[in-house]
């Protein structure tokens, strides 16, 4: 079974408060759709339907202190309680002590070593990789572990070439701020479709959203709004593609979908995981993270979902559900 995880950076399950939740102000149809009416909010989890399962996990750990996101990443690359290993949160990029961890035993490196084909699905623009050459900038932690496991990162020219996706999925960022007027531009929708046909290259692959985090810190209600109204679109282009025939969502509720025909909709055998590091977007009323439960969205074949979030509580639990569902199946 292939999984794509799509990894949003600070995104908590908060109150349905129009004042501080962006997710109280964006239309999400195609969220709305999966969670059959309910939006990302605390008291929408845990449910179990047709299409998908959400589920509230604990990214705090048991360890005092806001969670950060260098030591919530690496335990959703190793499935090891870190912070309560280090007696510390930390972040936002690891310092050498979280970086040991992302050595070996990573979801990447696992998956590598299991024979798998494995990528994340990010393009990186070239001062990025200047960035990492001169040493001024660190990775984080899933560029880490992916690096560390013998993957190669992808480049502007992946992403011209279609291998990849930009970060902020419609490449506007990338002709309007990198100085790329020709990169590749898409709407939401075709970045989802380009993002499921992505992931059926790989047995496993991820993407990472980190605006969302970006968006908690400058509490931004207007960008996090429109980041999460961009982020629904993909999910709907994402979802035309993966849910079998004859189990799709109302047409109506899924933009763009209308040339799709149920015959061109891929065989059910992806498994899309949707989760954060820590809460922050969903409460606008701190530029700080917050201690919230974060999001564990489950999308696709319901025995596999049922398996796949059992045993899940908390951060610990992601990645070897992951390894597990793309490893023994
Ligand atoms: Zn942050």
């Amino acid at each position: 079974m292939r999984v794509l995880f799509i990894f949003l950076d600070g995104i908590g399950l908060g109150e349905a408060n129009q004042g501080i939740n962006p997710f109280a102000n964006a239309r999400m149809p195609n969220l709305n759709a999966l969670l059959e009416g309910r939006s990302l909010f605390k008291e929408s989890a845990p449910f179990h339907g047709e299409h998908a399962t959400l589920l509230a996990i604990d990214p705090n750990l048991g360890v005092d202190g806001l969670p950060q996101s260098a030591t919530g990443q690496a335990v959703l690359m190793t499935g090891i309680n870190i912070p309560a290993e280090l007696g510390y949160h930390y972040g936002p990029k690891p310092n050498p002590e979280v970086a040991g961890y992302l050595k070996n035993g990573t979801l990447f490196s696992r998956i590598v070593e299991a024979g798998k084909k494995a990528a994340l699905l990010n393009a990186y623009p070239p001062r990025y990789f200047d960035g990492i050459d001169s040493g001024k900038r660190l990775y984080s932690s899933i560029p880490m572990a992916v690096t560390n496991a013998g993957l190669h990162l992808f480049t502007h020219e992946d992403f011209f070439a279609g291998r990849a996706l930009s970060a902020d999925f419609t490449g506007n960022g990338w002709r309007q701020m990198l100085g790329f007027p020709d990169a590749p531009a898409r709407s939401a929708p075709e970045a989802g479709r380009k993002l499921f046909s992505l992931a059926m290259e790989y047995d496993f692959s991820l993407f990472e959203y980190w605006a969302s985090d970006y968006a908690g810190h400058k509490q931004d209600m207007q960008s996090a709004v429109e980041l999460m109204e961009t982020f629904d679109g993909v999910l709907g282009g994402v979802l035309e593609m993966t849910l079998a025939p004859g189990a799709h969502l109302p047409r109506a509720q899924v933009p763009g979908s209308a040339g799709v025909n149920d015959e061109d909709r891929m065989a059910n055998d992806l498994l899309v995981v949707v989760t954060s590091d820590h809460g922050n977007m969903e409460d606008l009323s701190t530029r700080k993270h917050t201690d919230a439960m974060v999001p564990a969205l489950v999308i696709g074949d319901k025995s596999v979902r049922e398996r796949f979030t059992r045993e899940m509580k908390d951060l610990t639990h992601v990645a070897p559900a992951i390894w597990q569902t793309v490893i023994r199946n």
